[in-house]
């Protein structure tokens, strides 16, 4: 069987190329293969249900990869106002909690569901459990072999995510391997805006407990990166938005240690006049209870811990050693041991090298008609829209250069 274009994935990227193709050319025809018995399976899952669908700023920094400054034309030309309106178009209306897009709605499913429709009614054709298993040349056009049926077609486009979220999400990575064998370069793929495993058993004995914090992940002491947010501790280490968005550094640079600095706006020499003055205040109370009312009282008490002090002495013996509380307060450490992997991640750092694509098309340099777009390319952003922004961007960008011939 022959068509014009063929998508391989049903996610983000793969349903906004087909819509725009068919936006652009309604007499192409373009099909959409997914391996899993729906489209749109990882969508569903973002922004915690309410998918965080782009970003008010998106710029350049927000985004990395061995060559970033490829994903600039694209974020440009396809930017936020671009996306807005073909999103409004297809059922849509954007809304703001501060600089991050969400559905009107706020519901992911609907994003899933707004798409297919669209795509539907443009008669894109989308077959599901159909996996993609080899891309053959044949003359000028490529044949796609699939678990079902073989397709011949003039344009393909590989829109199959990287490895975030695991097979259930349909990222196995198979993909990436069937294109090694055909000569693209890997950036060895790593998990990104992922929970972050640490060695020691602080986070066990505060395992529930959220807290405002200033993270730093270091590299032998060195500041990789720093942000600030709600981190949560768990059994096996740290989570929650700030430690998602610096784990990269953890990935991919070798981050081996964590610092929270949970009194950030408090100087470390105003933060030990507090705690003498404290300690000389309730000298008579056991240290069990010094900092309740200040801290949550478990983290009050494994801070006294870390210091070294027995919870049943006085508060007392703090005096004259309130300048080692406040290190500890201002710079609690956590031995990092890895990450929580693929399965957990939101996002893969690392994929196809992206000097071996057309930043304005997305299409391959060597073969002609070939495109990569989405996840799959080297190019991974922050957590809060930037992910799915670049997705709607290298879709359009293939879209626009498809719809030009
Ligand atoms: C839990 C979670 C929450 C997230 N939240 C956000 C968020 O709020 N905002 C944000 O910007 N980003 C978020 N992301 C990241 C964002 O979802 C991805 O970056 C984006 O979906 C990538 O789009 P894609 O089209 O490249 O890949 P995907 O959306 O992963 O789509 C790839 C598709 O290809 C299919 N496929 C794979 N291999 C084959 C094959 N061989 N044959 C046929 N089909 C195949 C897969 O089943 C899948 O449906 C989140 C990710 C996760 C996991």
């Amino acid at each position: 069987m022959k068509t014009d274009v063929i998508i391989i994935g049903g996610g983000a990227s793969g349903l906004c190329a087909a819509i725009a193709i068919k936006q652009l050319v309604p007499q192409k025809s373009v099909r959409i293969f997914e391996c899993l018995p729906r489209v749109g399976k990882k969508l569903i899952t973002t922004g915690n249900g309410r998918c965080n669908i782009s970003n008010k700023n998106i710029t350049l920094e927000r985004y990395h990869g061995e060559h970033k400054e490829f994903c600039k034309y694209a974020l440009e030309k396809y930017n936020l106002s671009v996306c807005e309106k073909f999103f409004y178009n297809i059922g849509i209306p954007f809304i703001y909690e501060g600089d991050k897009a969400y559905p009107a709605s706020l519901q992911a499913g609907s994003v899933v569901d707004c798409l297919r429709f669209a795509a539907e009614e443009l008669g894109v054709i989308i077959y599901t459990d159909m996996k993609v298993t080899g891309i053959n040349t044949m003359g000028k056009n490529y044949k796609i072999l699939s678990n079902k049926l073989g397709f011949v077609t003039e344009n393909v486009v590989i829109a199959t995510g990287g490895l975030a979220g695991g097979e259930k999400l349909g990222c196995d990575g198979e993909m990436l391997e069937i294109l090694k064998k055909a000569g693209f370069n890997i950036v060895k793929p790593q998990p990104s805006i992922v929970q972050i495993k640490t060695n020691n058993d602080i986070t066990k004995q505060l395992k529930g407990i959220k807290l405002d914090a200033n993270v730093s992940v270091l590299k032998d002491d060195k500041i990789l990166r720093q942000d600030f947010g709600e981190v949560l501790f768990t059994d096996y280490g740290l989570s929650g938005p700030p430690i998602m968005q610096v784990s990269r550094e953890v990935s991919k640079n070798g981050g081996n240690s964590i610092s929270l600095d949970i009194m950030p706006d408090v100087t470390l020499e105003k933060l030990t006049t507090i705690i003498e003055e404290r300690a000389k205040r309730f000298c008579a109370r056991p240290l069990e209870e010094f900092f309740t009312g200040m801290f949550n009282k478990r983290v009050g008490q494994v801070i006294l811990k870390i210091a070294g002090f027995k919870l049943s002495d006085k508060a007392s013996v703090l005096c004259g050693k309130s300048q080692v509380i406040a290190n500890i307060i201002k710079n609690m450490q956590f031995t990092v041991t890895g990450t929580t992997g693929f399965a957990n991640a939101q996002v893969t750092a690392g994929g196809l090298d992206t000097t071996q694509f057309n930043p304005k098309t997305m299409e391959s340099c060597d073969c002609k008609n070939l495109y990569c777009i989405g996840e799959i390319l080297d190019i991974d952003g922050d957590c809060g829209g930037f992910n799915l922004q670049w997705a709607w961007s290298s879709a359009m960008a293939a879209a626009n250069a498809i719809g030009e011939k």
